[in-house]
């Protein structure tokens, strides 16, 4: 680090006496920025590169404004990836390693729901963490993936606008926040993340469309893992560097290709980040091998529409299709791979044998994002809320049937009332 740099070294080093920033994403989704601050009143101020993104000092992980979904937390460097290149609504976008979500949910709320993203992470249990954040702020434009990076490239082929790798590194832009990463940090290891790097840019270059982009990051400083992971796509000829957004340029500094750039924490609030942005400029030859949705017909769809019906009579947009036993409701043209998906779209529940037919039993994630006509909205302190968050049954002066408990109009989960009576549909997993 000396030797990079430089002059900065002393106050590079100074930087690590310091508390770590924190920060978090408004999910505007949900709620508004001035909204959310009026009932958190934690001392804050705003990002400039992130939109909705705040630095903030104080305790948030535990609201019950977090457990509705109101909120990302992230580090404040970690904001810059999202935002390294123009992503407009509609587009079609891979965060090719996902886990726990951070840049994903930024991702989502970009493309909007004309748009698309996949959210891939290898590691089953950390997919899964992945799978609980989409559902947490309710995000139905995202298809959660469970593969390693060369089967994703197998399965979509070269569709996407842009594709997004945050690699696994050796984490030096971690110190501050986590002992565990000095601990665990060598020489070795930075070499073998910095091999790792190359197999994954490989694969996730084959899912760029030509013209599309390839952003890639890493929370460390080792230029072995940074420039030197990157550089080969470059020499290719398939890739051009090309230089960032403004708001990230002004946020970053390089040290040498101008499209390599670094937050480092003594010159900015956050923990540390490298990002590099690219542009395809050659055609991506891998036809994508995406099998046809496997739809719902018959009874088993008749079933389904008389459910929503019941809770939110309307259009609805999309298609009914499985995803292994569940049943997802997903646009026409997005593509569903046939294996090694945990979600596409909104997870609407499960059919099962009924008193008269099939009923379904809704998903959690189908009250975080189907416009049910029910809904109680609490506010965050009332002692139901907390009730609730521990899987009680809670009481209300609302009509019989499925309904959503809301915490300042943001929607936390599902109940069925009967006479007045909540019945709990709040995840067990996710209970306090
Ligand atoms: N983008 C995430 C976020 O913002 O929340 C953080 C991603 S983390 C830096 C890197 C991820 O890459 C980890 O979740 C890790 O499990 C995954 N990973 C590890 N080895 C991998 C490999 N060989 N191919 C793809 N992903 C891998």
């Amino acid at each position: 680090m000396k030797e990079q740099l430089g002059d900065g070294y002393a106050a590079f080093l100074a930087s690590y006496d310091m508390a770590p920033a924190k920060g978090l994403r408004v999910n505007r989704g949900f709620i508004s920025d001035e909204d959310l601050w009026a009932l958190l009143s934690v001392p804050h101020e705003p990002i400039a590169y992130q939109e909705g993104g705040y630095r903030y000092l104080g305790e948030l992980g535990k609201h019950p404004l977090h457990q509705a979904g109101a909120y990302y937390l992230q580090d404040p460097s970690a904001m810059l990836t999202a935002n390294a290149v123009d992503i407009p609504r509609g587009a079609w976008v891979l965060d090719l390693c996902a886990a726990p979500g951070g840049k994903s949910t930024a991702l989502a709320a970009m493309v909007g729901r004309e748009g698309m993203l996949v959210a891939n992470e290898i590691d089953l249990g950390r997919a899964k963490i992945l799978m609980g954040n989409v559902e947490r702020l309710g995000l139905s434009n995202v298809t959660v993936t469970s593969l390693s990076p060369a089967k994703v490239a197998d399965l979509f082929g070269g569709i996407f606008d842009v594709v997004v790798v945050d690699a696994p590194c050796s984490g030096e832009g971690m110190f501050r926040k986590n002992p565990l990463a000095v601990d665990e940090w060598n020489m070795d290891n930075v070499a073998m993340c910095a091999a790792r790097q190359l197999d994954i840019l490989r694969e996730a270059a084959r899912c760029v469309k030509e013209g599309g982009k390839l952003v890639y990051s890493t929370c460390t400083f080792a230029p072995a893992e940074d420039e030197d992971s990157v550089r080969f796509l470059v020499d290719s000829g398939a890739f051009e560097g090309m230089m960032p957004t403004e708001r990230v340029l002004a946020a970053t500094v390089t040290e040498g290709e101008p499209y390599c750039r670094r937050f480092y924490p003594h010159l900015g609030e956050g923990e540390g980040h490298f990002v590099a942005s690219l542009r395809r400029i050659s055609p991506a030859d891998v036809p994508p091998k995406c099998a046809p949705k496997r739809t719902l017909k018959g009874e088993e769809k008749r079933a389904v529409e008389a459910f929503f019906d019941s809770v939110s009579p309307g259009p609805v947009d999309g298609e009914l299709c499985y995803v292994n036993n569940q049943i997802c409701l997903v646009r026409a043209d997005v593509p569903v791979p046939p294996y090694g998906v945990l979600s596409a779209g909104v997870k609407i529940g499960e059919l099962v044998p009924g008193r008269k037919g099939m009923r379904l039993e809704p998903h959690h994630m189908a009250f975080k994002c189907l416009p049910f006509v029910n809904r109680l909205d609490l506010d965050p302190s009332d002692p139901r809320v907390a009730g609730y968050l521990h899987g009680e049954e809670i009481s209300a002066d609302v009509p019989d049937g499925f309904g959503v408990l809301t915490v300042a109009g943001c929607p936390l989960g599902g109940y069925k009332a009967v006479d007045g009576m909540l019945k709990n549909r709040y995840p067990k997993g996710l209970r306090n």
